[in-house]
């Protein structure tokens, strides 16, 4: 038998799906919903179900949009000639921090990992080799996560990308190795962006 009201073991059970979130956490937070206002619980799962109706992936760079293309595809000031590679939305959010970057990204949704079964196929690489046909991009910067899937995914684009004619670099290490774009703080990423080498 559950110790919880039915509702509030849902509840429970929904929050500790979340990453990071464990039994106790979920517990806590499922605490903190239930004592606060009706108004505030609303906005909370108003919010959720806003984001998943209303967010969507850019046609052209897939990052998290709600209008497409996305406001960095569709920036006039931005540098067309330079699209930075990155495994996750977030660490399109993460390179922005820094503000070293001033070209486009492409977001590949996962990295290569055949030990998970992921291939070139289940990632968005097609995708990148679509906008690179006219001659607009000139520079691919690989800023995938300095780790094991990371770099296999950066060898494997570069294999792919250098006999299309465009410069292929990879970011600088200093960044710690094995670890996760998203944690390295941004004097760090902005070094590791300026110190990138061609692959
Ligand atoms: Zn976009």
């Amino acid at each position: 038998m559950s110790l919880y009201a039915k509702p509030m073991a849902r509840l429970v059970e929904e929050l500790a799906k979340l990453p990071g979130i464990g039994p106790k956490t979920a517990q806590r937070l499922a605490f903190h919903i239930i004592s606060g206002s009706m108004g505030s619980a609303r906005n909370l799962a108003n919010a959720i179900v806003g984001a998943k109706e209303k967010i969507i992936y850019c046609s052209i760079c897939s990052n998290l949009t709600e209008e497409d293309p996305c406001l960095l595809c569709s920036s006039g000031t931005r540098d067309q000639g330079m699209i930075c590679v990155v495994e996750e939305p977030k660490d399109v959010i993460a390179l922005e921090r820094t503000r070293e970057f001033k070209g486009l990204y492409h977001v590949l949704h996962g990295a290569i990992s055949p030990l998970d079964g992921i291939g070139p196929g289940d990632i968005r690489v097609k995708e990148l080799l679509e906008r690179l046909r006219d001659d607009t991009v000139q520079e691919v910067i690989l800023a995938t996560d300095p780790n094991v899937e990371g770099e296999a995914t950066a060898m494997y684009l570069a294999r792919l990308l250098k006999p299309l004619g465009v410069k292929v670099t990879r970011m600088a290490h200093g960044m710690p190795v094995g670890g996760d774009l998203e944690y390295v703080d941004e004097v760090t990423l902005a070094k590791a962006l300026e110190g990138r080498r061609e692959m």
